[in-house]
């Protein structure tokens, strides 16, 4: 696969990364066996997080045998202090089987609380920095959904690559934060490149993408097919076409409605509802296990059932997302998706 350079990293990475949300489901010697076929096929950029359970670990199988030198790693730690990102960082080192990792993320720097946490004094930042020096890491990294807070990081001259999410639904990006990672030479990473599962036509997805020299988008593999068929489209270099434009129009109206960006305005709501976390169960089902789902989004969907209507949230969202609706079809959703699976 063709390789571009990951900004000032001056990393040449695969045109596409591997993300490892959906090999959690995979079981072991599978999700080892796609690692290594995914690598085998030319792509050397894989992206993981120390909170995606088992995702690591499995990696770390797969590109045995590898060169080291030729592969890009990169992972993420949520840690708000020093001592926890330690932890992580070690436990991933260990768990990839690598004595460093090419990019490490602060994960989802996403709400002026965790932004102050992660660069206070004995914060996650000085974990990282220290690492750095210490050879543990290459280059220091965060991911954000918050885009005001994650133009903040970028500007701060702190970071050498930056994940958000962008495709064709989820494309706040493309006015401010895509052109200034060109203009710092940051690498940007597209996180969610086709709607965390949400945008099932891939040729389309990645047209679109792929129209940004300077990003490298991110999907989560869950078998060689989807590797497959986004390795024939990358190949292809394709173009975006006029009827190509059409449908995202459409489909942007289609889906504004209903698509939270998990931007985190609405917040905070009095009756502590996660909200974003609650609006993600389709996805949630989608992508992960299903005991991970109910780890992560199931205390939200039974939150989401004490909302009273206040629409406090609905004046916040820049969207206008009629939020009390989709909580109530999200719940739907859910427990047809937990009755079922
Ligand atoms: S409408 Fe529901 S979700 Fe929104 S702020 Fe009120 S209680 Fe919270
Ligand atoms: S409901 Fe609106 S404000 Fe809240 S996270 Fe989603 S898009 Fe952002």
């Amino acid at each position: 696969m063709e390789k571009v350079r990951l900004g000032r990293t001056g990393l040449m990475v695969s045109r596409v990364a591997f993300g490892g949300i959906p090999i959690m489901r995979v079981p072991v010697g599978d999700a080892v066996r796609l690692v290594r076929e995914t690598v085998t096929l030319g792509v050397n950029f894989i992206d993981t997080a120390h909170v995606y359970a088992d995702s690591e670990e499995k990696i770390g199988g797969g590109i045995k045998g590898f060169q080291r030198e030729e592969l890009v790693l990169a992972s993420k730690s949520p840690a708000n202090d020093r001592k926890t990102f330690d932890e992580h960082l070690n436990l991933s080192l260990k768990r990839l089987g690598v004595d460093y990792i090419d990019i490490y993320q602060l994960h989802n720097v996403a709400s002026p609380e965790r932004r102050d946490a992660v660069f206070a004094p004995g914060g996650a930042f000085e974990g990282l920095r220290e690492a750095v020096k210490a050879g543990k890491v290459r280059f220091p990294a965060f991911s954000s959904h918050h885009l005001p807070i994650a133009l903040g990081l970028m500007k701060s001259g702190k970071f050498d690559v930056a994940q958000l999410p962008f495709n064709y639904i989820d494309h706040d990006a493309e006015k401010e934060a895509i052109p200034l990672a060109k203009e710092l030479d940051m690498g940007f990473i597209a996180m969610k490149p086709m709607g965390g599962g949400l945008l099932d036509d891939a040729g389309l997805s990645f047209r679109y993408l792929l129209q940004y020299e300077n990003i490298v988008p991110d999907p989560g593999i869950e078998n060689i097919k989807e590797i497959r068929e986004i390795f024939g489209i990358v190949e292809k270099r394709p173009c975006l076409t006029t009827d190509d434009r059409e449908k995202i129009q459409k489909l942007r109206v289609e889906f504004g409605p209903s698509w939270c960006h998990r931007c985190d305005y609405c917040q905070p709501c009095p009756q502590g509802i996660p909200i974003s976390m609650a609006l993600g169960a389709r996805s949630g089902l989608k992508r992960f296990t299903l005991e991970r789902a109910r780890s992560m989004v199931g205390s939200a969907i039974e939150k989401a059932k004490s909302c009273v209507e206040c629409r406090v949230c609905v004046s916040r969202c820049p969207y206008h997302l009629e939020i009390p609706k989709l909580l109530k079809e999200n719940i739907t959703y859910w427990q047809q998706g937990v009755s079922s699976g």
